[in-house]
C-alpha cells in the first residue's frame, strides 16, 4: 500500500491536482456525529494499483505562520509518503517559497516528482525549463484543471513503485496480528500509553525493510502470544517536529491510522474533560467502521470519589452517542493503572468485530424481535421482514430482506440493531444493517 503526498506553496493547484487524481472530492458527512469534514486524504487507483493521496494544501496557512506552514507540509510528506509530488506554477518563475520547499525535499529519501502546473497546451511546455534549476530532475508538465499530463505522471510513479516493490514491501503483515491505532487530541497521553504498552509487553523487534518512514509503529506480543502492531499518531512530534500543532494535522494523521487499524483507541484526557475535538476525532473511527475502545487517561490527575467513574461514563455516553457500543477504560499512563487491560480488551473487541452469526440463529433473533414489537406502517402499508443474513464482518454487516425498504423507519432499524446487540456480544464494534427488497 502506497502513499503519495502533494506539496507546494499555496495557490499552485495542489487541491485541483488532488481532485483530478482521486476523482470528484467528497465531503464526508457523518450522519451519526453530524460532523462534516474535508478529506485531506483519499484512496485512489491507477493502472490497477491502489494508493492513498495526501493533499497537504488542504491545510490552510494564515499569513504569519506561512513559512512554518510550508515547512511542516513538506516534513509531513517526508514522514508519511512513499512518493512526493511537488507542484510549482508554470506561469510564474521560481519563487523563494518554491525553493524553501525544495530545500526540505532534498532531504527526503523518497522520490520527488516535480510537476509544473497550469500548462494547458503543448506550446507552454517550454515553461518547464526554468524549473530544472531546482535540481529535482525532469519536470512533468501538467494541467491539473484539464488533466493533461496527469496520466503520464501517474504512469511513472506507479512504474517506479512496481520497480521497487520487492524492497518497499509494507511491514510484515501477518494476518494473526491485531492492528491498533491510538488517536486523540494533542497531549491527551497517546504517546505515554503507546510507550507503556510497549514496555509492559514483549516488544517484537522486526527489521522492516525498505520503509523510509519515521518509525511510529511498534509490534508487541502479550502473554498468550497474541501479536499487536500499534501506531502512535503523535509519532511525528516525537521525532522533534511539532506537526501535530494544528488540528488539521491531528485529524489527518488520525484518519491515516484509522484506515489501517482493526481496533482504535480513542484517548480522552480526564483532567481536561470532553471537548468538541474529541468527538470530531472519534467520529473518524466510526466512519470507517472500526472497532473502538474509549480510553480515559490521566485518571490519576483528577479528584475522585466513588461516583466519579459513573459520572464520567454518563458524560461520555451523552457526548458520544454515536459510540454507544464502545467500552470505556479508565487508565493512567503515569501510574500504569489498568494499562494492562488494554490488550485484553483489544482482543475481545477485535473478536466481536470479526464475529459471524449463523443465519438460523440470527433469524430466530429477528423473529423474536418482530413478535415483540410490530413493524411500522406507512400510508397504510406495513413493513414485512422476511429474512436476515450476515453479509460481512469487520464491521458485522447484516442484510435484512423486506417487502419495501422505504417502509423501514430509522427507529425500527435502531430497535433491530439493539435486539441483535442484546443477543450477541458486539461490544466495541459498530454493526451495519442493509435493508433490501426481497427479489
Ligand atoms: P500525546 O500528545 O497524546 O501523545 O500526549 P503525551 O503522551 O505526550 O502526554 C502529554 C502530557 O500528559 C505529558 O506531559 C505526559 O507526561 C502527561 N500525561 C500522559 N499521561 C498521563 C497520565 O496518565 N497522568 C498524568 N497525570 N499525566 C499524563
Amino acid at each position: 500500500k502506497y502513499t503519495i503526498a502533494i506539496v507546494g506553496r499555496p495557490n499552485v493547484g495542489k487541491s485541483t491536482l488532488f481532485n483530478r487524481i482521486v476523482g470528484s472530492r467528497k465531503a464526508i458527512v457523518n450522519d451519526i456525529s453530524g460532523v462534516t469534514r474535508d478529506r485531506l486524504y483519499e484512496k485512489a487507483e491507477w493502472n490497477g494499483v491502489q494508493f492513498s493521496l495526501i493533499d497537504t494544501g488542504g491545510i490552510s496557512a494564515s499569513e504569519d505562520v506561512f513559512v512554518r506552514e510550508i515547512k511542516e507540509q513538506a516534513e509531513l510528506a517526508i514522514a508519511e509518503a512513499d512518493a512526493i509530488i511537488f507542484v510549482v506554477d508554470g506561469h510564474s518563475s521560481l519563487t523563494q517559497d518554491d525553493q524553501l520547499v525544495a530545500k526540505i525535499l532534498y532531504r527526503s529519501k523518497q522520490k520527488v516528482y516535480l510537476v509544473v502546473n497550469h500548462l494547458d497546451n503543448a506550446e507552454q511546455h517550454d515553461y518547464i525549463y526554468d524549473f530544472y534549476a531546482l535540481g529535482l530532475g525532469d519536470p512533468y508538465p501538467v494541467s491539473a484543471v484539464h488533466g493533461n499530463g496527469v496520466g503520464d505522471l501517474l504512469d511513472q510513479i506507479i512504474d517506479d513503485f512496481k520497480q521497487n516493490d520487492d524492497s518497499a514491501a509494507s511491514p510484515v503483515d501477518d494476518d494473526d496480528q491485531i492492528r491498533i491505532a491510538i488517536i486523540g487530541r494533542p497531549n491527551v497521553g497517546k504517546s505515554s500509553i503507546f510507550n507503556d504498552l510497549i514496555q509492559q509487553n514483549r516488544a517484537i523487534v522486526s527489521d522492516i525493510q525498505g520503509t523510509t518512514r519515521d518509525a511510529v509503529d511498534a509490534q508487541f506480543q502479550d502473554d498468550q502470544g497474541q501479536r499487536f502492531t500499534i501506531t502512535d499518531t503523535a509519532g511525528i512530534r516525537k521525532s522533534g517536529k511539532i506537526i501535530e500543532s494544528t488540528e488539521k494535522y491531528a485529524v489527518l494523521r488520525a484518519q491515516m491510522a484509522v484506515e489501517d487499524a482493526d481496533v482504535v483507541l480513542v484517548v480522552i484526557d480526564a483532567s481536561a474533560g470532553i471537548q468538541d475535538q474529541d468527538k470530531h476525532i472519534a467520529g473518524l473511527a466510526t466512519d470507517e467502521g472500526r472497532a473502538v475502545i474509549i480510553v480515559v487517561n490521566k485518571w490519576d490527575a483528577i479528584e475522585k470519589d466513588d461516583h466519579s467513574m459513573q459520572e464520567f461514563t454518563a458524560a461520555i455516553r451523552e457526548e458520544f452517542k454515536f459510540l454507544d457500543y464502545a467500552p470505556i477504560l479508565f487508565v493512567s499512563a503515569k501510574t500504569n493503572q489498568r494499562i494492562k487491560q488494554i490488550p485484553e480488551m483489544v482482543v475481545q473487541v477485535d473478536n466481536n468485530h470479526k464475529m459471524r452469526i449463523q443465519s438460523s440463529i440470527l433469524n430466530q433473533t429477528i423473529l423474536d424481535a418482530l413478535a415483540l414489537h410490530p413493524t411500522p406502517t406507512k400510508n397504510g402499508k406495513r413493513l414485512r421482514v422476511y429474512y436476515a443474513t450476515q453479509v460481512a464482518v469487520a464491521p458485522p454487516t447484516f442484510a435484512i430482506f423486506v417487502n419495501d425498504p422505504k417502509l423501514m423507519h430509522f427507529s425500527y432499524e435502531r430497535y433491530l440493531e439493539n435486539q441483535i446487540r442484546e443477543n450477541f456480544d458486539f461490544a466495541g464494534t459498530p454493526i451495519r444493517l442493509r435493508i433490501r427488497a426481497r427479489k
